[in-house]
């Protein structure tokens, strides 16, 4: 594969839109993102990234413009979701991912994958129950599947002195998966539920969701507090006639599951580290793709927002953001040693920094690095970057 070749090809197909003036990094202003707020011409058919909302961590609410994390795969006009972050179903349909008249919306979304339990990864997940019900999931004939990870099964130990730390909250069921997750969020809004049932005659959502909690391989050596991601084999997740899914473990703790997802469709590859720290495993699933979608944080962010000295829970929060995410110096080498040929930076922490902060990540990475933006588009082509090399 020459990266030459495909750099001239990506600029060829879309000469005129979003990745036109790209050179070895490229930082979209807020204007070119708008202009790509809509789905470009051609993007029904064929196979697409689109970035929903790039913000990472807990930041909506500071002001910053960036929806919470949450990205689609759009291959053939069926969507794919990852993540539903802080605003993701009005992005959707900004993004032009909504079904057109006179269909209500959400009839195009197939599938939903979710890397982890992270609140900025799942605060708007009751959306897609609760406003999609009037939003076209009511007149779906098939449900719309959502995969997660299951339950964490045990609690992680304190991190630090045991002073000052809160008792938990349902000590009864203290780390539920998705599909328990599911479960309590009908309950905790069937008021609402079953009103829209009895007076609406919209229809009960288990007909219209079917959740499933991700299986994982067993592996013997695997433990939610001393080994969260051991070294293994990426594993089937979902398949249809669009996309194939295969998974891996990474490493994001205290959080147990934490998942990376591969999709693999006809017109090209593209991979979610979701929150990770550098992770082996990432470079095995992601080996050869022709995006990379990463997580990155600027440490710099972290001392100024957590300057030292710190108490314990200072100390703890600084903790986890340094080694539980993945430096901007350090994921270019990601990128390198997985072989993809795009890396977008995605989940910015913080997402209004600077933009020149994000230079780094080209640092040890000889193929491109997109900086994300909401609202982009980037189309996965190996087929006409094949062609072109030909
Ligand atoms: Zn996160
Ligand atoms: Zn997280």
């Amino acid at each position: 594969m020459n990266r030459n070749g495909m750099r001239v090809s990506w600029r060829r197909a879309s000469s005129a839109a979003l990745l036109a003036a790209c050179a070895t990094i490229c930082v979209f202003s807020p204007t070119a993102a708008a202009q790509q707020a809509s789905a470009p011409a051609g993007a029904r058919a064929g196979a697409h990234l689109v970035l929903l909302g790039t913000s990472g961590g807990r930041t909506s609410w500071r002001g910053v413009q960036a929806a919470g994390i949450s990205s689609a795969v759009v291959v053939n006009g069926q969507v794919y979701l990852v993540d539903f972050g802080a605003g993701w179903l009005r992005r959707y349909f900004q993004a032009g991912l909504g079904a057109p008249p006179p269909a209500r919306g959400l009839e195009s979304l197939r599938a939903a994958f979710i890397t982890h339990l992270h609140a900025d990864h799942v605060v708007d997940y009751p959306s897609l129950v609760l406003f999609g019900a009037s939003d076209g999931l009511s007149e779906r004939k098939t449900p719309v599947r959502v995969f997660g990870p299951g339950a964490r099964g045990k609690l992680p130990p304190v991190s630090g002195s045991t002073s000052g730390v809160s008792a938990i909250v349902s000590p009864e069921s203290p780390t539920p998966g998705t599909l328990a997750m599911t479960e309590s969020m009908y309950r905790a809004f069937a008021t609402d539920i079953n009103d829209n049932i009895l007076e609406s005659r919209k229809p009960n959502p288990h007909t219209r969701v079917e959740v499933q909690d991700i299986a994982i391989p067993a592996q013997a050596d695997i433990d939610p507090n001393t080994n969260p991601a051991p070294d293994m084999a990426p594993f089937p997740v979902y398949q249809d006639e669009n996309v194939k899914v295969t998974a891996t473990l990474v490493s994001h703790p205290p959080v147990y599951p934490s998942f990376a997802f591969r999709f693999d469709t006809a017109e090209g590859s593209v991979v979610f580290s979701g929150d990770t720290s550098p992770s082996r495993n990432l470079i095995r699933l992601a080996q050869g793709a022709d995006v990379l979608v990463h997580e990155v944080i600027d440490t710099a962010w972290v001392d100024a927002l957590y300057p030292k000295p710190r108490n314990a829970a200072q100390e703890a929060k600084a903790h986890h953001l340094v080694h539980s995410h993945t430096a901007v110096e350090d994921v270019g080498a990601v990128a390198q040693a997985a072989n993809v040929k795009v890396l977008v930076l995605s989940h910015l922490a913080p997402a209004d920094n600077a933009e020149g902060r994000w230079a780094r990540a080209k640092e040890g990475f000889s193929g491109d690095v997109l900086v994300g933006k909401d609202l982009q588009w980037i189309p996965l082509r190996a087929k006409s970057r094949t062609n072109a090399e030909q």
